[in-house]
């Protein structure tokens, strides 16, 4: 490691941070790992490790149920979790923090409960053209459901949406606006404070798929006016099989359950069920208790470095890739919007994004290459497939130069 990642004048010591990160200590293909697909998901740092393998040694039990001590440990770890996660989006308090199984879970159930109760005829759900396909495939089961219709935003060569297309798009019918806030497969950023006032404008609700902005920005959804937020544990350095929803609490208060079973319910008889109030309402069954325990470590840890040096460390990351990578003869970058974070994406002239991915990993590089869950961007740009570089805080230059080498091995190769 080069002393030139120490004391960067964004504030972060990222050698020191590497050093929290076990897995990136490896060799892969006999040479050091460039873990350059975070987007996908993250690397653990030991602290999360811990606080799940602390969590399981010693505190664990079911929560919520149980007098005896070990319940009460885990309820509490549980329940202090949640405050956590409160406090990493600035939430109001933490009777908006729905814990489910990730992103995609969060826009099912606000799709499913306050979709079906909401939707119907003539209403209108707008989403982006940039939508991850969680955030495209449970509104158009809602709309299958409903009879509500999907209108989506269009974006520019560059892949950002245009105020034009918002104002067009979020109409009079709109009832909600569905929209990423940092798009998977391009980085755009999306101007979510605008999105939410023209939508409000009209009476309608705002969801924001935070999946790959929670490790990169810092969230205040406050300041964003959104009415919903989702994430997931395993893009910001928790565990898999947990994340957030986060929803305005009078919303939530007026919404149906979705899931039916132990722990959502005030009293049940066969005449008839009474339904807890949310959080609990939306959290039936045994839920992911060490996921959701590894998960606020993984917000304590973001929040001790400082999501402003983390979202200035990615950008001064991003700028150094985007002038490495115009170096490449024939390369495209996808998606060039002025306001972007963390996607280095790019399709090179007359190579295969699985040739090219396969012989990187050959190198000890680690991309993803695919259609990113975002077909219908790669149809925007007229490609079936790019090669995707996304990062993460323990990324450097070093890592960029590296993955520069690869390429241009792999395209001598090639081509
Ligand atoms: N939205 C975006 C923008 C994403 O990048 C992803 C994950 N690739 C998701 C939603 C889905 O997240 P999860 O698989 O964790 O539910």
């Amino acid at each position: 490691m080069s002393a030139a990642v120490h004391a960067e004048p964004e504030g972060l010591d990222v050698a020191l941070i590497r050093r929290d990160f076990p897995a990136l200590a490896q060799t892969v293909n006999d040479k050091p790992l460039v873990y350059l697909d975070s987007g996908a998901s993250a690397h653990k740092p030991q602290a999360v490790i811990d606080a799940v393998g602390r969590f399981y040694s010693r505190d664990y039990s079911n929560v919520h149920r149980g007098v005896h001590v070990l319940s009460q440990r885990a309820t509490e770890a549980f329940e202090h979790a949640r405050t956590t996660l409160a406090r990493f989006v600035n939430a109001p308090d933490e009777r908006g923090v729905i814990f489910t199984r990730g992103t995609t879970e969060g826009i099912n159930l606000v799709a499913q409960s306050w979709g079906r109760a909401n939707l119907g005829p003539g209403d209108e759900v707008v989403i982006s053209e940039m939508e991850h396909h969680s955030g495209i495939v449970p509104w158009q089961l809602a709309c299958e459901a409903t009879g509500a219709s999907l209108v989506v935003m269009r974006m520019d060569d560059r892949g950002a949406l245009p105020d034009a297309e918002l104002v067009a798009k979020i109409g009079p019918r709109a009832k909600i606006v569905s929209v990423t806030h940092i798009a998977n497969a391009l980085g755009t950023i999306n101007p979510i404070a605008r999105i939410v006032a023209l939508a409000h404008a009209q009476g309608a609700l705002v969801l924001v798929d935070g999946a790959q902005a929670a490790p990169h920005l810092p969230i205040d959804v406050q300041a964003l006016g959104c009415d919903f937020y989702a994430f997931s544990g395993h893009k910001m350095y928790g565990p898999t099989g947990i994340g957030v929803l986060w929803g305005r609490y009078e919303l939530l208060a007026a919404m149906p359950p979705w899931h039916g079973g132990g722990d959502m319910i005030k009293r049940v008889s066969f005449e008839g069920t009474t339904y807890a109030e949310p959080p609990a309402r939306f959290e039936a069954g045994t839920p992911h208790i060490a996921g959701a325990v590894g998960m606020g470590a993984a917000a304590e840890y973001l929040m001790g470095l400082g999501l402003e040096r983390v979202a200035a460390w990615d950008r001064a990351l991003l700028d150094y890739g985007h002038a490495a990578l115009a170096q490449i003869p024939g390369l495209r970058l996808t998606g060039t919007a002025p306001d972007k974070a963390s996607i280095l994406a790019f399709t090179i002239d007359g190579v295969h994004p699985h040739d090219l991915g396969t012989l990187l990993d050959m190198d000890g590089v680690a991309v993803r290459v695919g259609h990113h869950c975002a077909q219908p961007v790669m149809e925007r740009f007229g490609v079936s497939a790019t090669t995707r570089a996304s990062l993460g805080v323990y990324n450097t230059r070093e890592d960029i130069d590296r993955l520069i080498a690869a390429i241009r091995k792999a395209l001598s190769l090639l081509r």
